[in-house]
């Protein structure tokens, strides 16, 4: 399949592009490296360009007969979305109604979706199945369920199929650590946690230690992002013209923060300075997918079904790499 990538030099862009390469498929990769990084792609795959311009998307479709679509290119940090909606609903709505647009003019055939764990808000059951209320608490899953229900609306009309993925917490690195997490600002437990492990900050702060859980903290489904990368690929051979389906991708077994912390100590055999603080705004308690849905439909099955396995790749990656992609006199 000719397929699009969008913001597939991003953490799990980059991890799902290399998957597609190996499948055979013929990728091309479309970031406006805001946030992604160059070197986490093959550089003859990359064109440099922003979503806001419709006219080239819609250029690069025709040029590279693009057949399909995986959407990626958004913004994800759930606290800014509240102070800077107008961010989100810019990129995360507006550019991505854009695209599908010219999608649906290009006749492309299929559109996968990267959606969240937001979108269901405070759950009222757990694990969450996909037919669970959604019912965001925050711009960001406000953003990520309105696409939702254009895609939905779009497949319904036009010849088009679509397949939403909705992440739970991405989490590790590639197997042979040349692929990791690397945000700036880095807010994600794990980076964090592993770089107050080696000193490059003082601790990690807990957000919160009266949650209604066993231990205090909050409880987070952790699935491995090349075991994300994969449902893309299988999403992408299921879609059915005129059909949209969404799929949890979690393992469907929760940890809280101080069982990540505790693991990660045991992986990296050293002790990891922690400060207890406060909740962070819009933090569920509990969120654990009810993954059945995607292992039955598409075959899905994780590599990592324990977060031990998870955090080994991400010390792998933060030992190896421990400035991310960039040398440490570039930081
Ligand atoms: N968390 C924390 N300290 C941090 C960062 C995160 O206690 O410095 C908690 C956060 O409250 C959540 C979990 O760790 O319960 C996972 O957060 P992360 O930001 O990694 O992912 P998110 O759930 O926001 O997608």
């Amino acid at each position: 399949m000719r397929i699009l990538v969008t913001g597939g030099a991003g953490y799990i862009g980059a991890h799902t592009v290399r998957q597609l390469l190996a499948a055979g498929h013929d990728v091309t990769i479309l970031d406006n490296l805001h946030t992604g990084h160059r070197q986490a792609v093959p550089a003859e795959r990359l064109v440099v360009g922003d979503l806001r311009d419709a006219d080239f998307v819609d250029a690069l479709l025709i040029q590279k007969r693009i057949e399909a679509v995986v959407h990626f290119a958004a913004y994800a940090y759930v606290g800014e979305s509240v102070t800077q909606p107008a961010r989100y609903y810019t990129n995360n709505l507006l550019y991505a109604l854009q695209l599908l647009e010219r999608c649906r003019r290009q006749g492309v055939a299929r559109f996968v979706f990267s959606s969240s764990c937001a979108t269901y808000g405070i759950p009222t059951t757990v694990p969450i199945p996909e037919s669970a209320p959604q019912q965001p608490v925050n711009p960001y899953g406000n953003t990520k369920l309105a696409f939702e229900r254009a895609l939905a609306d779009y497949t319904a009309a036009y010849p088009l199929g679509g397949c939403i993925l909705r992440y739970f917490n991405a989490a590790g690195a590639a197997a042979d650590g040349t692929l990791g997490e690397d945000h700036t600002p880095e807010t994600h437990l794990i980076p964090l946690v592993f770089q107050a492990a080696v000193g490059q900050i003082p601790f990690v702060t807990i957000f919160g230690t009266d949650y209604p859980t066993p231990d205090g903290t909050c409880i987070r489904d952790y699935v491995h992002v090349e075991d994300l990368a994969a449902a893309h690929v299988l999403a992408l051979d299921a879609i059915q013209p005129g059909h949209c389906r969404a799929y949890n991708v979690g393992i469907g077994k929760g940890y809280s923060v101080r069982e990540v912390i505790r693991t990660a100590e045991d992986v990296c055999g050293r002790t990891i300075p922690v400060r207890e603080g406060p909740r962070r705004a819009g933090d569920p308690p509990v969120l654990v997918a009810d993954a059945t849905r995607i292992r039955r439909e598409l075959g899905w099955t994780p590599q990592y079904e324990h977060l031990r396995g998870i955090l080994e790749t991400a010390w792998n990656w933060h030992r190896r790499h421990p400035h991310g992609f960039r040398a440490p006199a570039d930081r």
